[in-house]
């Protein structure tokens, strides 16, 4: 069987999912509070993709990494999320060693929060600053809407599309964390465009 290891990036600003995100897919939960307890800094998954393909994802929960010691991590403790009180970041430029060896991005921001949606934009340039394929190409990337469970919606559905068509994003999907919605879809998705270009 053919084994591939991608790592792939979460970004976006403090508070819109991504962690929530990451915890869903990885461990099929929803845990309001579980950042307070687990702790982790980066996920591990398994996806049989096929009867000849394993694909091993190395998850970065990027934007957790906000007071992240990088001594820390060159000690080799690099599994141990710092603690982040404030969960305000905004957009904050990442070290180029986040983004060093990664093969597909997420970014995502919260459909009541504009703020979230007005800074995906720093964030794709960021990563497309940072970092490319072996091959000199942007890294494949995919845009998504989170929190779509909520009511009080602040980004429109048209918006998010141009947004996404004019920013070089793979695609664009809206989904709830909470409700387990897209979420499984959205990876799937990314893998895919991952294993094409490869
Ligand atoms: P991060 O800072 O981007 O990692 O965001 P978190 O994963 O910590 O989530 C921030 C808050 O949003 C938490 O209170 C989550 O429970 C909540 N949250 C995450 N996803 C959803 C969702 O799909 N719907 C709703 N209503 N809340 C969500």
């Amino acid at each position: 069987m053919n084994e591939h290891l991608f790592k792939i990036l979460v970004i976006g600003d403090g508070e819109v999912g991504k962690s929530s995100f990451l915890h869903r897919y990885v461990n099929g939960q929803f845990n309001k509070t579980y950042k307070m307890t687990m702790g982790v800094d980066y996920s591990l998954k398994l996806l049989y993709w096929s009867d000849k393909e394993k694909v091993r994802l190395h998850l970065w929960d990027i934007a957790g990494t906000k007071h992240f010691s990088v001594d820390r991590w060159m000690a080799g403790r690099h599994n141990e999320r710092c603690v982040f009180p404030t969960g305000q970041e905004r957009f904050i430029s990442m070290n180029r060693i986040y983004y060093k060896g990664a093969l597909g991005c997420v970014v995502m921001f919260d459909v009541t929060n504009p703020t979230s949606f007005r800074s995906c934009r720093h964030w794709k340039q960021d990563l497309d600053n940072k970092a490319m394929l072996p091959n000199g190409d942007s890294i494949p990337c995919i845009l998504l809407a989170n929190k779509c469970d909520l009511a009080q919606r602040a980004v429109t559905t048209d918006s998010i599309k141009r947004f996404s068509e004019a920013n070089g994003f793979v695609t664009w999907m809206e989904i709830s964390v909470k409700e387990n919605m897209n979420v499984g879809e959205a990876m799937r998705r990314l893998v895919q465009e991952i294993m094409s270009v490869e």
